[in-house]
């Protein structure tokens, strides 16, 4: 299997993960651009966000409140922000939602 994410939701790549559920793994960034850097995925191989169900979504964004609390970031506040396609910057192409924060962005 060659998609780097799907390689980590199957445990054959290490991973700092802070949250799981049954749909969605969050782990931390390798290369962190703010203190608390974390990357949310579907478990599911999806190529970019715009390809995700809303119920792929809503459980992105609802996993993404739990890490915001447990990483201390929910009252200071943070970004959340999907690279879609080549100009975004994207890299990895499997659907990821970045949450950013621990400084002023
Ligand atoms: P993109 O530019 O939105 O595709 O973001 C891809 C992100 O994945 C970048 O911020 C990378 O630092 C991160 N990344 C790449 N490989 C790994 C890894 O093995 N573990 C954790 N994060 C990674």
């Amino acid at each position: 299997m060659s998609c780097l994410f799907c390689r980590i939701v199957d445990g054959e790549i290490p991973a700092r993960i802070v949250h799981e559920t049954k749909t969605t793994l969050a782990f931390r960034d390798i290369q962190p651009k703010a203190p608390v850097h974390v990357l949310l995925i579907p478990r599911d191989h999806v190529p970019n966000a715009v390809d995700l169900t809303g119920d792929q979504l809503g459980d992105l964004f609802a996993a993404a409140k739990e890490v915001a609390d447990a990483e201390g970031v929910a009252e200071s506040g943070y970004r959340l922000l999907f690279n879609t396609g080549p100009d975004s910057g994207q890299e990895v192409f499997h659907a990821h939602l970045h949450l950013l924060g621990g400084r002023r962005l």
